[in-house]
């Protein structure tokens, strides 16, 4: 049967935006929906404006760094709306860019949101039905909320937050994962009074314990308030600002902006996925196999409603694995195994592979190699931080498992260390190659001694 398109995509995000160029690219004849922005969240509302926010936030330090170095730094004022109307303009014209690709490649790009209506077909916005050989569902995630929160009306999430009118004086981020502790880093370093209110033990639940031992250490030093152990039970608003309430006996906290960052849902309510009989899972994220087939055959999922791993470039692979099996001839499939990650705190952290906790539960034997110190810089800027750096080695084979590093370019740092973990890199292959002196990553090739061993279990 002929259908209007081979390819619609819904949502024009990171994955669905490559999904749609490759398939073009390989003749197919590709249609893209999309009900807000074209580039989806991680350039409309996520990584790019978060990271430039990040970049603004590092200079008060950079200004008072620069004293041990003979420099005289002036008086230094910071305005909110000019770093909001250049991140702006930024984003619009990478939008501009991403539109442009979409047409260079010969998609047509729908500005209006897609519902599923059957197996082979999606209906607009404006009522009209398209049909199409395959549909891939695209539509990212939205940030959760707590409904059994009293005044959830009054917090914002991190779709407002880049949107403020002016930078607020005390701000309250419920949230210990990757949303939350980025914004503590963005709001303290603008000179924003930050309390960070977390319900477990620990930040960043997943990661390295080093890690977020350290990370919570460095935070406490930059003077931001770690509340653990608590989540609100209530929001009043106040005359100028909001009262936040505790369930746990903690004091009311009086803040002029709430955040929260309590995680994000897969964007498929309303989404007439039941109609097709595409199945969900418990959280309503499309369950897909290697290659993104959803339950039915000639719908696909990838990135974020998918649930795998929430991340831009793991979206954009699938994407382009998803185009290339099916209207390449070329089969493959996103490898979802050792994949790098930064968190984009002050100072940043960058982790590839297992951590020492998982490593010594899985019974085999464990050498630990760890090391803590002052990053150069700091010597004489006299700023008080530490860098951490940890391997994570298998005792046995010497292949090293995991790499987790907080400290200054953690981030670009574990793009090159992932390589030679996702090669089986062993330690004595990060021992033969040379230091770079001086850097603080030559500590990655440099750890010789064991901090830990830890011998095989039974
Ligand atoms: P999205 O990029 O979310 O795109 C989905 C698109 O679908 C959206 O544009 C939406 O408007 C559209 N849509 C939804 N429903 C419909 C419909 N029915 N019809 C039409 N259109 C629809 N990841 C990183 O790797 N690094 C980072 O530094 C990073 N920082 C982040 C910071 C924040 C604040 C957030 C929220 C996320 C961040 N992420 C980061 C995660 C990253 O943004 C996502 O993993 C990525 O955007 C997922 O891509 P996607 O294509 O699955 O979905
Ligand atoms: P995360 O899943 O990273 O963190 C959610 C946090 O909210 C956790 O600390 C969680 O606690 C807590 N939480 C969950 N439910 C509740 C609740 N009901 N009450 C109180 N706290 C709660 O989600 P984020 O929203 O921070 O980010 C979403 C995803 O986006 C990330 O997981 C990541 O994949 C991606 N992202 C990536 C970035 C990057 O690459 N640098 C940056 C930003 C986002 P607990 O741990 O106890 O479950």
């Amino acid at each position: 049967m002929a259908h209007d398109v081979d390819l619609f995509v819904i949502g024009g995000g990171s994955g669905g935006v490559r999904a749609a160029r490759i398939a073009a690219g390989h003749g197919a004849k590709v249609k893209i929906a999309e009900e807000y922005r074209v580039g989806g969240t991680c350039v409309i509302r996520g990584c790019v404006p978060k990271k430039l926010m990040v970049y603004a936030s590092q200079y008060h330090e950079h200004f008072e760094d620069a004293r041990g170095f003979g420099w005289t730094v002036g008086e230094t004022r910071f305005d909110w709306a000019t770093l909001i109307a250049n991140k702006d303009k930024e984003i619009a014209r990478l939008e501009a860019a991403y539109r442009a690709n979409l047409e260079r490649a010969g998609v047509e790009i729908v500005p209006q949101r897609a519902v599923v209506t059957g197996p082979h077909s999606v209906r607009l916005a404006d009522g009209s039905t398209v049909t199409a050989g395959t549909i891939l569902i695209a539509t990212g995630a939205w940030p959760s909320d707590d409904d059994t929160l009293v005044g959830r009306e009054h917090m914002i999430s991190s779709n407002e937050v880049f949107h403020l009118a002016e930078r607020p004086d005390h701000i309250v981020i419920a949230g210990g994962g990757y949303i939350a502790v980025e914004f503590a880093g963005v709001f303290a370093g603008l000179g924003t009074k930050v309390t960070l209110v977390y319900r477990g033990e620990k930040i960043l639940r997943g990661f390295d314990e080093d890690l977020r031992d350290h990370l919570m250490a460095e935070y406490a030093k930059k003077g931001i308030t770690l509340v653990m152990g608590e989540t609100f039970s209530r929001i009043d608003k106040t005359g100028d600002g909001f009262t936040v309430h505790f369930r746990n006996g903690h004091a009311p906290i009086a803040t002029d902006l709430v955040l929260g960052a309590i995680g994000r849902r897969p964007n498929t309510a309303g989404l007439g996925l039941d109609t097709a009989g595409v199945a969900l899972d418990e959280i309503g994220a499309v369950k897909v196999d290697a290659e993104s087939r959803s339950s039915v055959a000639s719908i696909y999922a990838v990135g974020d409603v998918t649930n795998r791993v929430n991340l831009t470039p793991v979206a954009i692979r699938e994407g382009h694995a998803f185009a290339d099996t099916v209207f390449g001839g070329k089969r493959w499939a996103a490898d979802h195994a050792n994949i790098p990650t930064a968190v984009f705190s002050e100072p940043e952290i960058g982790t590839v592979g297992i951590t020492e906790t998982a490593a010594r539960a899985s019974g085999r034997a464990v050498d630990i190699y760890r090391a803590t110190f002052k990053p150069m810089k700091h010597t004489l800027s006299g700023r008080d931080t530490r860098m951490l750096m940890k391997l994570v080695v298998d005792g046995e084979t010497q292949k090293v498992l995991g790499v987790h590093i907080c400290g200054p370019d953690a981030g670009e740092m574990i793009q090159l260390a992932g390589i030679a973990v996702k090669m089986g890199a062993t330690k004595e292959d990060f021992d033969s190659t040379m230091a770079v002196h001086p850097t603080a990553a030559e500590e990655l090739v440099t750890m010789r001694t064991p901090s830990a061993r830890y011998p095989r279990a039974g």
